[in-house]
């Protein structure tokens, strides 16, 4: 790459600041639905002033409604506000290595319609990915009998590294794209905005907005799928980092000259502890077992899952061996970013559960300091759908968000010109 990617610091305008807190202030009535203006202020650190302002913009937008009054002892009573759930549909679609998955939600983020679409091993070419997705988004639009218009937007989560602004997937090491343009490829086939990000990302601000990281500061969200990775939360927001790559630790080296890894790195956090990973365990360690489902990642994830409840001890093995591996890199996240809570995500966390989950606390309490792991929670992810198909309808949101808001903006400003214009 050239010097096109290098980015100049972007100076954050009021307008931009004005959006990130209209987002914040319907996040926050979203997640606690009826609630009031001094709740929202409180929530937020905003003003009185500036959250009664954005609940205006937002109750223009039809996003929230009024629903009443609340008894404030002795005061005037307060007036409640709720998100207006029928005010729009929101898309997520969760393309991961084996299927995509989209959900399509009402503005509450309440699941209204789901599709899943299987991916053959191999089946890693853009246009059958995009294919998929197209489906998915077509029956999932079907299924909910949601007109088109009222759909605000489509937030798409694609593994590796994605740039936001230009849509391109810049590298996705599992299926060895460089620089495809994921997002023109899709808006041939699906006819609503559009926004790209990854799964990282995606998860963390699920189990920011509704899981295990929701009113904690510093959190980080630890995806096991195919692929691996952390989401970060520091100081109560995403953590995007400067080229939107923060998060990338599945590639930390965690064993010196260890097994290759997509990336064209050695001994990579992923090559341990992704399915693939967990697959070789399960190999080197008995190659003839018939837990071992060869090109199938899911089938063998679930028969270890089942081979551990059922106390095999090649199973038991394997989920404790991948557990070690996972507690000394999940121990690094603990010195290094000392979060309130670490939550395990994504379906390999979720398959292997809570077996899985305590071997992991006990490995990290082993190489973890003990002040930064006194204060941390080791949690699987309480959110029962699938967290990144909710995170890309959030993203979906934000940006539906930033242009609603910058029609509103550009309305409230006409009138006001053209009453403050000089008489000609
Ligand atoms: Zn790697």
């Amino acid at each position: 790459m050239g010097t096109t990617s290098v980015k100049t610091p972007v100076k954050r305008t009021s307008r931009d600041i004005r959006t990130a807190n209209r987002y914040e202030v319907l996040r926050q009535i979203i997640a606690e639905s009826p609630t009031s203006r001094q709740e929202l202020a409180a929530a937020t650190g905003l003003s009185l002033a500036t959250v009664a302002t954005l609940v205006g913009e937002l109750l223009d937008l039809r996003m929230i409604t009024e629903v009443g009054f609340e008894d404030s002892a002795g005061g005037r009573p307060r007036g409640l506000v709720a998100v207006n759930a029928s005010g729009g549909a929101l898309i997520g679609v969760d393309i991961a290595e084996t299927y995509v998955r989209v959900e399509l939600f009402d503005l509450g983020l309440n699941v209204l319609a789901r599709a899943i679409e299987e991916m053959r091993p191999g089946e890693n070419q853009p246009e059958q990915v995009v294919a998929h997705a197209a489906a998915a988004v077509g029956s999932v639009v079907m299924q909910a009998g949601v007109e088109g218009a009222r759909v605000l937007g489509v937030g798409v989560s694609v593994p590796g590294q994605v740039d936001r602004a230009t849509g391109v997937s810049e590298y996705a090491p599992n299926w060895d794209w460089h620089d495809v343009p994921l997002l023109d490829l899709l808006t041939e086939h699906i006819a609503y905005p559009l926004y790209l990000d990854n799964p990282l990302r995606a998860c963390a601000v699920a189990e920011l907005w509704f899981g295990a990281a929701r009113g904690r500061t510093d959190a980080v969200v630890v995806n096991l799928g195919t692929g691996v990775g952390a989401g970060l939360v520091l100081d109560g927001r995403l953590h995007r980092g400067v080229s939107n790559s923060a998060g990338e630790w599945g590639h930390n080296t965690i064993v010196l000259d260890g097994r290759l890894c997509h990336c064209g790195n050695h001994g990579c956090v992923e090559t341990y502890v992704g399915a693939p990973g967990i697959m070789l365990n399960l190999r080197e360690l008995s190659p003839d077992s018939t837990l071992l489902h060869p090109e199938d990642q899911t089938a063998t994830i679930d028969a270890l899952s089942r081979g551990v409840v059922a106390n095999n001890p090649v199973a038991v093995k394997v989920v404790r061996d991948t557990a070690r591996y996972l507690g000394a890199g999940i121990a690094d996240l603990v010195n290094l970013i000392n979060p309130e809570v670490v939550v395990l995500s994504s379906w390999v966390a979720k398959t292997l559960g809570e077996p899985l989950l305590d071997e992991v606390r006990a490995a990290v309490a082993r190489h973890a300091l003990k002040r930064p792991m006194a204060a941390t929670e080791i949690v699987l992810s309480p959110i029962p759908t699938d967290p990144v198909c909710l995170g890309a309808a959030t993203f979906a949101l934000e940006g539906a968000l930033q242009s609603v808001g910058q029609r509103a903006t550009a309305k409230r400003t006409i009138p006001a010109r053209s009453r403050t214009a000089p008489p000609s």
